[in-house]
């Protein structure tokens, strides 16, 4: 089994790279961010719970995430491994994880960070806020407290990693092809 953490700012280009991850390697994605707007769109109890944190730019609730995360994983007990994207996104989240994973004798095996500057990810976010029809890709100032948030609540989730020796770093600029195959190449040494 491979259990991947794919990691970094909102804009990196988390999704462009697990989609090609889950193609080359046959994991399954699970992207909790996606997951809340899938709920947002069908207006779940769910969904409502999670739109006004999204609205803002703010993290859902842990309680409220964890569950969603653990409902999904449970969904699919043949997987050859998962991709996280989006999660975790929190000390709290990364100890859940943890624990779920070791639950069912496995682990996360790799944190991969894509790493991108703030004004590179502003603009990124701001074009793909044309033709995304994400609210919060196109306000300006909830692009940055999602950075800000990034920042303060998240990037201490690379260190947690880091601690066990699980955390890689890549340049996220550049050729997206050029960028999964540095990606690729952490993922073929586990
Ligand atoms: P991005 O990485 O571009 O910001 P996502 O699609 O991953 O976009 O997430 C969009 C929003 O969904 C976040 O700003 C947050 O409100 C919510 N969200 C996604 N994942 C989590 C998480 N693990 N914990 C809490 N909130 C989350």
């Amino acid at each position: 089994m491979k259990n991947l953490i794919l990691f970094g700012p909102p804009g990196s280009g988390k999704g462009t790279q697990a989609a090609k991850i889950i193609e080359k390697f046959a994991l399954v994605h699970i992207s909790t961010g996606d997951l809340f707007r899938y709920e947002m769109s069908n207006d779940t109890p769910l969904g409502q719970q999670a739109k006004a944190f999204m609205a803002k730019g703010e993290l859902v609730p842990d309680s409220v995430t964890i569950a969603m995360l653990r409902n999904k994983v449970d969904a699919h007990p043949d997987a050859k491994g998962f991709i996280f994207d989006g999660f975790p996104r929190t000390i709290t989240q990364a100890q859940a994880l943890d624990a779920l994973l070791s639950e069912q004798g496995s682990a996360i095996h790799a944190l991969i960070a894509l790493q991108v500057e703030d004004a590179e990810i502003v603009e990124r976010i701001k074009k793909r806020g044309v033709t995304s029809g994400r609210t919060d890709d196109t306000n300006e100032a909830i692009v940055r407290n999602r950075i800000d948030v990034y920042k303060s609540e998240t990037t201490p989730v690379y260190d947690y990693y880091a601690q066990q020796q699980k955390s890689h770093s890549i340049h996220g600029v550049g050729e997206i092809d050029e960028i999964f195959e540095l990606i690729s190449g952490v993922v073929e040494s586990l």
